[in-house]
């Protein structure tokens, strides 16, 4: 039987450094759901729609074939064909992944392939309704925060160009936590069931390891 461990949290709370690392040590399959909303919302803007219109959304997504690829530990999307794995991650689609991520049918057209991802080996899958929604069962859930200072300073840091001052990606984080936490659907939430991890004093690799002790311990026991 397959292992699943959920890991939610807010932008920049280190989720898919983190989870990553934390796959390739124990020889999961790592699946970044932000990844999948991007390309969604790329394939949105490439149809010049920049607003929350269900019907447009619906009519282009019954048009829009998704496919995942797992290339090492590298996780590859594409769109009708269309290779967009580094082009999703921009300024612009960062700021409208989580407009579209509010959207009913982007969440109902993407929970089924996110499970499907699930289902036939050891998952470690990272996002913001994991624990909640996508794997309700999860074996393992982890809610990684850190505070929103500590979290736009890590974001400044990994910019090459400091096209943006930490003010403004301050600012860009409190706003995407504010639209991811209060959707009508799927909203960010720590479920009861998760064990929560600030990260804020922590190094990423404090962080893998105590991830990796709580999965260890609970396959042992399952
Ligand atoms: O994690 P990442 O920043 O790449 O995700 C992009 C956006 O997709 C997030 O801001 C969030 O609004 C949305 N998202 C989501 N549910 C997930 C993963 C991402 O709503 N499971």
């Amino acid at each position: 039987m397959s292992f699943s461990v959920a890991i939610d949290g807010p932008a920049g709370s280190g989720k898919s450094t983190i989870t990553k690392k934390v796959a390739e040590d124990l020889k999961f399959n790592y699946v970044d759901t932000g990844a999948l909303y991007r390309s969604l919302t790329y394939n949105f803007l490439q149809n010049n729609l920049k607003k929350l219109e269900e019907e447009k959304i619906k009519n282009i997504l019954e048009k829009t074939k998704i496919k995942v690829l797992f290339d090492g530990s590298i996780q590859r999307q594409l769109i009708n064909g269309e290779d967009v794995t580094e082009k999703i991650r921009t300024k612009e689609i960062s700021k409208y992944a989580s407009l579209f991520a509010k959207s009913k049918n982007v969440r109902d057209y993407l929970i089924t392939i996110q499970r499907n991802l699930a289902k036939k080996e050891n998952v470690i899958m990272d996002g913001r309704d994991i624990g909640s929604v996508v794997l309700p069962n999860a074996d393992v859930k982890i809610f990684l925060t850190a505070s929103v200072d500590e979290r736009a300073k890590r974001r400044f840091n990994e910019l090459k160009e400091k096209s943006l001052s930490l003010e403004e990606i301050k600012e860009e984080i409190k706003k995407r936590d504010f639209q991811d936490k209060n959707r009508q659907i799927a909203p960010l939430k720590k479920t009861d069931d998760a064990i929560e991890i600030d990260s804020t004093f922590l190094t990423i690799k404090e962080v893998v390891d105590k991830i990796k002790n709580i999965i260890l311990k609970a396959k042992e026991v399952k």
